[in-house]
């Protein structure tokens, strides 16, 4: 720190540098100083090889009212600000435009002049026409513990950047769930210095609790004891289980992509309600979900982070949905280089783009096999799309209703396009769309984020006022009452969660969608087996279900029931084979996990026949030793 202080020039006014999680904070009375010369900064990065970020000094800072008076006078009139929301922890306030692309190559607008006149560092942003709940949410829990935060980062802080205790590289991986199964990801990356939990998902398929959580009682050791935790991305098998590490006292950070933590609360928060909906204890409460919400520190992609002594973070695009990440964990001085693929789409869709390969290093790699079977080649994007129209169009003419059970996150999106581009080209029948159940809301939270989305969508958000997810077709359901509409006589679409039949909404349109013949049950995600869109799927004609106060009713399904697998937000079998194969320099070993058995063994002894690599596919309860 010492020798930080002495390198800045005295006219930068630093007053204060201190730990912020895994960057170090410098507090400045003249922020306008360090961003006309910011190779003060640059240089000191390189010197310290630590991320830094410059803060401007609680003094200096307006009070809020003032500066948001400052603000409506600089901003452009066009641009039409919509909010501000100040985060108190760290100085800095988000700006939120209806058309933000006015202030960018705007010579009139001087963002440094902004920062000096305000004492707030600034970030621009679009607002959505429907706000995200869940981000309002998360701002005001912000906000409301901005000092409790503050000491929380100093705290992390001084854990990451501790001295290290010995120089001695050791890495291993302990499996703690999500291996030759899908469901309930988890793992312990070991190593002299740190522990670190990557994913905590649930089972949601699991009907006893040795089989829906991770092992975490199997490593033997305590929740003090990890240094952070890791989430690839937000889906209930990868983060369903988070908030019960808060439960039982996790004081600790959470690493993630921006867009994970609100997609992850929303879809944690979910499942207390769904469990409730089924009569069911929740395993955690709102309060834990909170507790996330407030420890979590969120990363962009392609940013090297420090997250303990001797471990350094890298999250990249894996194309699977909104913000989902590979995770790079550098070891020790190069010791070793890990990379876990968390679930992978290499291959781009409408919504984003196709998985990151370009990793500088990895000697071990851990690729996720879902669709790990040789027969589990999917058809390409045209294909599907046209098997979609026609599958869709042939019910809709016979005056059938359509309904496809979807997450909320990411295949919802997706096929939200679809749709709308193919029902305005003509291809599609023009029919009304309904969706209900957090798809509205999730939908909020993808244009919050249009960086992370791909080039088009992107630049049609963020750039024309041609937004697809606003079009005519979409009604969303709000309420139960609003449900006598899309099942009224008469064709029409509806998408609705969850994805697997299990709880939600699509239950209530499944119970008097399935027994009438002339309509369709469309699967366009995975089934995990034990669920009731597996059964269904299977070809079950009559199942039971729990619905409301624990009563047991039974539906005939008489509809037809169709799967599409070309909208699937995980990589087929040859996308897993020609990602293994892009990677340089060549691996060293590859670790299978996050399919059913006989998936990941077939993709692993394909993976060793084909390149010469060693290959594991471990099963849960085993450790091994990377290095
Ligand atoms: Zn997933």
């Amino acid at each position: 720190m010492g020798t930080i202080l002495q390198s800045i020039p005295k006219e930068a006014e630093v007053t204060k540098i201190e730990y912020e999680g895994p960057r170090i904070a410098i507090y400045t009375k003249n922020p306008r100083y360090l961003m006309d010369h910011n190779d003060v900064i640059s240089n000191m990065v390189n010197v310290i090889k630590k991320r830094i970020v410059v803060r401007t000094e609680d003094s200096i800072r307006k009070p809020e009212e003032e500066a948001r008076q400052i603000l409506t006078q600089m901003l452009p009139k066009e641009a039409e600000l919509a909010s501000t929301f100040f985060d108190t922890a760290i100085g800095e306030v988000t700006i939120e435009l209806k058309r933000p692309w006015l202030c960018h190559n705007n010579q009139a607008f001087n963002l440094p002049e902004l920062v000096e006149k305000t004492g707030w560092r600034a970030r621009i942003r679009k607002v959505c026409k429907n706000q995200s709940q869940t981000l309002q949410t998360i701002n005001y829990n912000l906000k409301i513990s901005s000092s409790e935060r503050a000491k929380h980062l100093r705290q992390c802080g001084e854990q990451i950047f501790r001295p290290k205790l010995s120089e001695d590289a050791e890495v291993s991986l302990l499996t703690l769930g999500g291996f030759s199964q899908v469901g309930r990801s988890c793992m312990l990356l070991t190593t002299h210095e740190s522990k670190i939990l990557i994913d905590c998902g649930i089972n949601p398929g699991a009907r006893s609790p040795i089989e829906a959580y991770p092992r975490l009682d199997w490593t033997n050791i305590t929740l003090d004891e990890l240094d952070a935790v890791v989430i690839s991305h937000a889906h209930l098998d990868h983060a369903g289980f988070l908030p019960v590490l808060f439960k039982y006292g996790y004081k600790g950070p959470v690493y993630c992509s921006e867009p994970t933590l609100p997609m992850m609360n929303l879809i944690q928060l979910d499942a207390i309600k769904v469990a409730a909906a089924q009569g069911k204890v929740p395993l955690y409460s709102e309060r834990d979900v909170k507790q996330v919400m407030k420890q979590t520190i969120t990363l962009p992609y392609g940013t090297v982070t420090d997250i303990s002594p001797d471990i350094k973070l890298v999250l990249s695009n894996a194309g699977h949905i909104l913000g989902s990440a590979t995770c790079h964990f550098h070891v020790g001085n190069g010791d070793h280089n890990f990379v876990y693929t968390g679930d992978l789409k290499y291959g781009k869709t409408m919504l984003l783009e196709s998985a990151s390969w370009q990793f500088p290093r990895v000697e071990t790699l851990l690729i996720e096999s879902t669709y790990g079977a040789k027969e589990d080649i999917q058809p390409s994007r045209e294909e599907v799309e046209a098997t979609f129209t026609k599958s869709v169009n042939e019910t809709l003419r016979n005056g059938g209703k359509v309904l496809i059970p979807i997450p909320a996150v990411g295949r919802a999106q997706e096929l939200m396009m679809v749709i709308d581009q193919y029902m305005k080209s003509g291809q599609l029948v023009e029919s009304p769309v309904f969706m209900e159940g957090m798809i509205q809301e999730a939908t909020s939270i993808h244009e919050a984020y249009p960086e992370y989305l791909s080039r088009e969508l992107r630049q049609k958000i963020l750039e024309t006022e041609d937004n697809p997810f606003d079009s005519e077709y979409f009604t969303n359901i709000e309420h139960a009452d609003a449900r006598e509409e899309p099942l009224r006589e008469g064709s029409c679409i509806i998408i609705a969660t969850s994805g697997m039949l299990e709880g939600g909404p699509v239950l209530e349109y499944f119970k008097n969608i399935a027994p009438i013949q002339k309509n369709k049950i469309l699967f366009v995600s995975y089934q995990v087996n034990g669920t009731l869109g597996r059964r269904v799927l299977d070809g079950a004609r009559q199942v039971s279900i729990v619905g409301k106060e624990g009563k047991i009713e039974v539906i005939n399904i008489n509809c037809s029931t169709e799967k599409l697998d070309g909208f699937s937000g995980h990589s087929d079998y040859n996308q897993l084979m020609s990602f293994v194969y892009k990677l340089r320099p060549k691996l060293k070993r590859v670790i299978v996990n996050h399919g059913e058995r006989r998936k990941s063994e077939n993709l692993s002894s394909s993976i060793h026949r084909m390149f010469r690599i060693p290959t594991v596919c471990p099963q849960v309860e085993e450790a091994i030793r990377l290095l």
